[in-house]
Order: structure tokens, then sequence, then C-alpha cells
């Protein structure tokens, strides 16, 4: 029997806002929302991954809508999975279409990339990432930079800002921890917020770890920004936050205690496991995250990486834990 054609639909998630999830690879993570906002300035905010093109104009279409009708889109931030059809969509229309993103991620949608392939490698050398998994990294990056396609960012947006969106105006507000140029929009008409990846209801949003491109080690905290962004946001009390993945979220106390709570078990976990023995970031991910191995999932190593070390940051500055080069790596002990 053949298998039937999933179709794409937008639905109103509030009055005058639409949100159509689109396909994604990741599971765990779920479909990506991509929110349209029509009326006197009509705004996508984010788009999907470059596969996502087809889906989202069919989307459209059912709401009798066009790329060509779009004036804007707004992109929450630099990932993939939220810039990566960006250009098609810009590309498929007939009239210029204005791209909106904060400053901070402007270079990896421009680029695919954040900071140099050699500060990266750099990096996870230091973490004591063996040489296999190092270039089986470099593979996978190379796979996931082709679901999105660099995109020139012609509206360059700071914290403060407003946007109009559809018949709303929305206010930028800056939420770096996932990535550093997170933002999240909130309307204050209406008081509801549209996240990005910077809060999920499903799954912890991964605080990755800001490269520095001057540096192999990054000097922000992002789990400290990231912590400082949900407060931020906790103080806004909106009724309702509209996430990048998943559904609605009406209990941010709740979700914000959950971020809290599994923060305070990592840390209690990665200090555990390197009291008495010195490690390496990559030694201790194993030792947290055995599943790893066996899976091969390059991607999830990297993130877990990335992870540890933003934790052993912390851990680092409230003078827990110590740190000492050898050789090419870094090793870490509790004090
Ligand atoms: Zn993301
Ligand atoms: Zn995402």
């Amino acid at each position: 029997m053949a298998r039937a054609k999933k179709t794409y639909a937008f639905k109103e998630v509030y009055p005058g806002i639409f949100t159509c999830p689109l396909p994604m690879p990741d599971k765990k993570l779920g479909p990506v929302n991509v929110y349209l906002f029509p009326g006197p300035c009509t705004t996508l905010l984010d788009t999907g991954n470059v596969w996502g093109t087809k889906p989202l104009s069919q989307a459209l279409a059912g709401l009798g809508f066009r790329f060509d009708d779009l004036d804007q889109i707004v992109l929450s931030h630099g990932h993939f999975d939220h810039y990566g059809a960006a250009y098609h969509i810009t590309r498929l229309a007939s009239k210029p279409i204005r791209v909106a993103a904060h400053r901070e991620d402007r270079r990896v949608i421009e680029t695919g990339r954040e900071v140099p392939d050699a500060v990266i490698l750099e990096f996870v050398t230091l973490m004591g990432v063996p040489y296999f998994y190092r270039y089986m990294l470099r593979v996978t990056s190379k796979v996931l930079q082709r679901m999105g396609s660099n995109c020139p960012v012609n509206q360059v947006l700071e914290d403060g800002d407003t946007l109009s969106l559809g018949h709303y105006q929305g206010r930028v507000i800056s939420t770096p921890g996932h990535t550093r140029g997170s933002i999240s929009i909130h309307l204050p008409g209406e008081n509801i917020l549209f996240s990005g990846d910077h809060l999920l209801e499903h799954i912890s949003p991964n605080a990755l770890v800001m490269l520095d491109p001057e540096q192999p080690l990054p000097r922000r905290l992002s789990q400290e920004e990231f912590f400082a962004s949900v407060h931020k946001i906790e103080e806004l009390q909106p009724r309702v936050v509209f996430p990048g993945h998943g559904l609605p979220i009406h209990d941010l106390a709740a979700v914000g205690q959950k971020y809290r709570n599994s923060f305070l078990r990592r840390q209690k976990r990665i200090l555990g496991t390197v009291a008495g023995e010195e490690l390496t970031v990559f030694e201790i991910v194993r030792k947290i995250f055995p599943r790893l191995n066996r899976l091969y999932l390059f991607l999830d190593i990297y993130l877990a990486v990335s992870e540890v070390y933003s934790h052993l940051q912390v851990l680092e500055k409230e003078q827990k834990i110590i740190k000492r080069l050898h050789r090419d790596r870094l090793l870490f002990r509790a004090v």
C-alpha cells in the first residue's frame, strides 16, 4: 500500500498568528515550529531547514499565501533548522524580503560557521576527543551544513528593538545561552512570547559553548548567560510562550524549575565524576553518557562535550574544580 503523502498546514494559535510544524531529522527535538503573522508587514518567524521549503510553500498556499506575500523573515537564532530555508524563500520570491536576525548570530547565518574550523578542532582536541571522533565530527558538520543555506541578513537586531509582525508590534529580547545571538520576541500588548529554542517544554535546551573566534577556549559562560536569559523571560510573566519545537508553554515557572533542577543534577554528577581522578571532558562524557559510544552519534558527542565543558566553566568559577594542560588536552579534577 502506498504511503499517504504528508501534508503541511498552518493552524491559528492566537488570533491572527499561525504556526506550522516543519520536518526535522532529529526525532528527540521534533518538528520545528515556524510562525506566520499575516498583515501590513507579513512576517515569517523562522523558516525550517532547507528541506522544509516545499512543505512551507504548501502550508502557505493552504492559507492563500505565496513567498511573494512575505515582507519579512525574522530568525530566532543561527541554527540551520531555524534559518536553513531563508535563502531559498528570498530567491523564490519575486520581490525583496527583509531578513532580520540578531547581530551575534549574523555571521553563522551568513557563512554557516560561527568560528573558523581550526578553532573547533583545537577546542575538541583540548577536550580530549580522540582523532577518529574528531574526523567524524568534521564529516557530520559538513553534512549538517547542507541542511541550511547561507543567507544574507539585511536587518541586524539588538535587544529592545521593535518589530512589526503582521498586525502586532513585537519587542526583541536578547536571550543568549542556546546560541550567543538567540532572541525571543515579546508582544507586550498581548503579553505572549516567541522563544525560539531558548525555552522548550519537552527537552532542556542545550546551553552550547560559545566558541571564541580568537582563541580555542570560550571566554563566555553559556550556562550563566542561559539562566540569566531564563530569568529575564520569567520577569515578564508571559501568558503563553510559543517555542521553536513542541507545544506552547503555559506554565513557565514549572519549566524554569525543571531547567534549574536538571542543571544542579548535572553539576553534581560532573563533580562526582572528577572527584579523586583527573579526566578529560571526553572521558567525563563517556562516563555520564555511556550510550553515546555505542550509537556513534557524532553530533551528540559534540553536544555532550559542549554541555559538560559549559558546566565545568561554572564549577571552575566557583572554585570547585581545577584544570591543567597535559600535552594537548585539559584534565579536570574536583578540588
Ligand atoms: Zn537551536
Ligand atoms: Zn531548533
